[in-house]
């Protein structure tokens, strides 16, 4: 496990390698004027974590990394597939008014449309509430005349990484994005199935188990 917060004593044996490298853990003792057995647990510390490299017979490098940087690469690991959850999927032919009994029951925010097994568009509430007040007949009004469609859908997939997934919802100023498989049909088309979704809730339940250490 990463140690986050170092010690004053690691800080400092940093700052004797930034400045003397490379420079033996003696060398490094006699500096701090402690022994060698006192400061064998921060060394241990400071390279395991990869923040100094230990030659043998030459002493300790400074490798540059910053404990930010360990979190930094941690977050840049873990990929969507591990962290995304149920989509909440509608065909286009449902009418807006089953499309707005459905974030009701399935207490979500967005839905995914899709046509024939694939994504073709998505609905937020805010494009349900606009609608409604548009004097629109929502019960004949399929739920396809208000969705965003293909092909300005943004989406993830599961390989790529929830920390690209997070800058998507950020740039784009939208609350969730599908997971996708892409296919390739009989016509040679692409066309995406929809096997996840990515949402600010997942984001934000992750900050949350990285700040408690979880
Ligand atoms: P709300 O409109 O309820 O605030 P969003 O911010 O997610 O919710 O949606 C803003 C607009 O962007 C809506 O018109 C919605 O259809 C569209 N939208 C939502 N998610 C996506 C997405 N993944 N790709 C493209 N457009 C989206």
């Amino acid at each position: 496990m990463i140690q986050i917060q170092l010690s004053e004593r690691q800080e400092k044996i940093i700052d004797i390698v930034k400045a003397n490298e490379p420079i033996t853990s003696e060398n490094i003792a006699k500096t701090l004027k402690l022994t060698r057995a006192t400061l064998r647990p921060d060394l241990a510390i400071l390279t395991m974590s990869g923040i100094l490299d230990a030659r043998p017979k030459v002493g300790y490098f400074y490798t540059g990394k910053t404990t930010f940087s360990f979190i930094s690469e941690k977050i840049q690991g873990i990929k969507v597939a591990e962290r995304k959850s149920i989509p909440i999927i509608v065909d286009e032919q449902t009418s807006i008014y089953d499309g707005i009994v459905t974030i009701f029951l399935e207490d979500t925010s967005t839905i995914f449309v899709t046509s024939k097994g694939y994504l073709s568009g998505v609905v937020s509430r805010k494009d349900f509430l606009k609608n409604a007040i548009g004097g629109l007949n929502l019960t004949k009004t399929p739920i396809a005349v208000i969705m965003t469609r293909m092909p300005n859908i943004i989406v993830t997939a599961p390989e790529e990484s929830v920390l690209d997934a997070a800058m998507k919802l950020i740039e784009h100023e939208i609350d969730s994005l599908p997971v996708v498989e892409e296919v390739i049909l009989d016509e040679g088309d692409k066309a995406y199935k929809v096997v996840g979704r990515i949402t600010k809730t997942t984001i934000t339940r992750l900050f949350v188990e990285l700040g408690n250490n979880e």
